[in-house]
C-alpha cells in the first residue's frame, strides 16, 4: 500500500488512482505485473503503456430485487470496459459470491489482449455481480439479470459493448439481457450479446467454442513439443463449459482423461475416467461428486492432491489464482493449458517455467469462445447465418495461425508464450492507440 496520506496529490501524473493500486496480488495486481514484463518489447510503442494500466470506464451499479418471499435484496454489479482501441468492449458477465471490482477490471484487460492475440475487431471489456446464482430461484435470477442489464444499459449497445457468458451465466441469461435491452431500446438488439440460444440469433458452434478453442491450441502446442496426444494423460480443474467440453474432445481424440476436479470434489481414475458418462452425471447432480462408472471403482483425492496427479497435460478450467507458489511445484504435467482466465500466479508462472513446463496462457489457450462470439455478431449483424462445419473450420484457421504467430514471437525473444502474446496483442492495441491519437 501506498504510504502517501489520503487525499495527498499524486506525485505525477502517472500515478495510479487508489482503487487501481497494483500493490496486492489480486488478479488487477497480476495483471499489471504481466504488462511490465512486457514493456521492454514494445518499442516506441510502450510510451503509450500507461492506458494499458487503467481501465478506461468502470461503472459499479446496486442492482435491488424482490425476492420470492416478499423482503428486498440488494446485490453489488460491475462493468468494466477497459480499453476500445480496436473496437467496441467485448466479454462476459459472472455471477459470484467471490466477484469484485478488482477482478472484473483484470478480466476485462484480459479481454483486450484476447481479442488483440487473435486479431478480433474488439476491446476488452466484463462484467459481474457478486452473488451466489445457486440461492436463487428462478424468477430472482431473471429479475436479477434484467435490472443488471437495464443498470448497465447505458453503456452497452451493439456497437459499444457487447457482453457474453461467463462463470454461472448461460443461454437463458443472455436471451433476457437480450430482452431487456431490445425493450428499453423500442426494437429488437441482437448484437448487443452473444452466446444467445439459437432461436434468438446464436450462432451454431458457440457453447462447444472455448473447449474446442482449448483443445486446437492445446493440439499445436503438443506437436511443438513432441507430445502425442494419443497416449496423453488430461487432468482437469473445473467440469463446466470449458472444462467438460476440451475434457470430451481430448478423450474424442484418445487422451484419457485421469482426474477431474470441480467445486463438489476431485475424482480420480488412472485408467481413464469415461467423459460422457461423468458429463450426464454433472448435469443430473450438479457436480462430479459421487460419480460411479461401470468399469470399475473411481477414487475421491482429497482436493489438494489434485495438483500432484501423474498427468501429462494438465488444464484449470475453474477459477482465477488456482495455480500458485504453494502448489506449482507438485505438478508434474509437460504442458498446462489455461482453460480458465488467470489461473496461474506470476511466482508460480516462474515455478512451472524452472521445471520445463510449458503453459499456454489464458490469452490464446481460450480465445475459441469469443472467436466464435465475434462470428455470432457478424452473423446478426448480417441476419445470415453459417454452418456448423463453417464456424468450426474458421475457428481452428484463426486460432491454428494465431498461435503459430505466438509461437515464432516467443522463440524470437526467448520468452515464454503468455508474455509472446502480450506483446502481439499490447503491439496491436497500443498501435491503434497511436493511430486514433489523443482526443482532444
Ligand atoms: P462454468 O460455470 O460452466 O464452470 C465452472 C466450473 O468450475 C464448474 O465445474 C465448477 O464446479 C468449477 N469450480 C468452481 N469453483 C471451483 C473451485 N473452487 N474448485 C474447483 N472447481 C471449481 O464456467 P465456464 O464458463 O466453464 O468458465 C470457467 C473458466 O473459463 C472461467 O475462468 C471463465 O472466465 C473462463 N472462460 C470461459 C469462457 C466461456 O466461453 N464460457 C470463455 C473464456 C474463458
Amino acid at each position: 500500500m501506498s504510504n502517501a496520506p489520503a487525499g495527498a496529490p499524486a506525485k505525477s501524473s502517472h500515478a495510479l488512482p487508489s482503487y487501481l493500486n497494483p500493490d496486492h496480488l489480486g488478479p488487477w495486481g497480476i495483471y499489471l505485473q504481466q504488462v511490465d514484463r512486457v514493456t521492454p518489447y514494445l518499442g516506441g510503442l510502450s510510451r503509450w503503456v500507461e492506458t494499458l494500466k487503467r481501465p478506461k470506464r468502470a461503472l459499479i451499479v446496486d442492482v435491488p430485487i424482490e425476492l420470492d418471499n416478499g423482503s428486498m435484496a440488494h446485490f453489488e454489479g460491475y462493468r468494466v470496459q477497459h480499453n476500445t482501441s480496436r473496437g467496441p468492449g467485448k466479454g462476459g458477465v459472472r455471477f459470484h459470491q467471490d466477484v469484485t471490482l478488482s477482478e472484473v477490471m483484470a478480466l476485462s484487460a484480459w479481454m483486450s489482449v484476447k481479442n488483440a492475440a487473435v486479431n478480433l475487431p474488439f476491446g476488452g471489456a466484463k462484467g459481474g455481480i457478486r452473488v451466489d446464482p445457486k440461492t436463487l430461484s428462478r424468477g430472482e435470477l431473471e429479475r436479477l439479470t434484467r435490472r443488471y442489464t437495464s443498470e448497465i444499459g447505458i453503456i452497452i449497445g451493439p456497437n459499444k459493448d457487447i457482453p457474453a457468458p461467463d462463470v454461472n451465466t448461460n443461454e437463458q441469461i443472455m436471451a433476457w439481457m437480450m430482452d431487456t435491452y431490445s425493450m428499453n431500446e423500442g426494437a429488437t438488439a441482437s448484437g448487443v450479446v452473444t452466446g444467445k440460444p439459437l432461436a434468438l440469433g446464436g450462432s451454431l458452434g458457440r457453447r462447444e467454442a472455448t473447449g474446442r478453442g482449448v483443445f486446437t491450441v492445446g493440439q499445436e502446442a503438443a506437436q511443438h513439443i513432441g507430445l502425442d496426444i494419443t497416449q496423453a494423460k488430461v487432468a482437469v480443474q473445473g467440469f463446466g463449459n470449458v472444462g467438460g467440453i476440451a475434457a470430451k474432445l481430448f478423450a474424442q481424440a484418445g487422451a484419457t482423461v485421469v482426474a477431474v476436479q470441480d467445486h463438489g470434489g476431485t475424482i480420480y481414475k488412472a485408467s481413464g475416467l469415461d467423459v460422457p458418462a461423468l458429463l450426464r452425471h454433472v448435469e443430473e447432480h450438479g457436480s462430479v461428486k459421487g460419480f460411479e462408472q461401470a468399469s470399475g471403482p473411481v477414487e475421491t483425492l482429497p482436493d489438494a492432491a489434485f495438483w500432484a496427479v501423474d498427468c501429462d497435460i494438465l488444464i484449470p478450467a475453474a477459477l482465477e489464482q488456482q495455480i500458485t507458489a504453494a502448489n506449482a511445484d507438485q505438478i508434474k504435467a509437460r504442458m498446462v493449458i489455461e482453460g480458465a482466465n488467470g489461473p496461474t500466479t506470476p511466482e508460480a508462472d516462474d515455478i512451472l517455467h524452472e521445471k520445463g513446463i510449458l503453459v499456454v496462457p489464458d490469452v490464446i489457450a481460450n480465445a475459441g469462445g469469443v472467436t466464435v462470439s465475434y462470428f455470432e455478431w457478424v452473423q446478426d449483424f448480417s441476419s445470415f447465418f453459417w454452418t456448423e462445419d463453417d464456424i468450426n473450420t474458421r475457428l481452428v484457421r484463426i486460432l491454428r495461425e494465431a498461435f503459430a504467430g505466438i509461437w515464432q514471437v516467443a522463440a524470437e525473444h526467448r520468452v515464454s508464450l503468455r508474455t509472446a502474446t502480450f506483446i502481439v496483442a499490447c503491439s496491436r492495441i497500443l498501435q491503434a492507440r497511436e493511430l486514433r491519437g489523443l482526443y482532444p
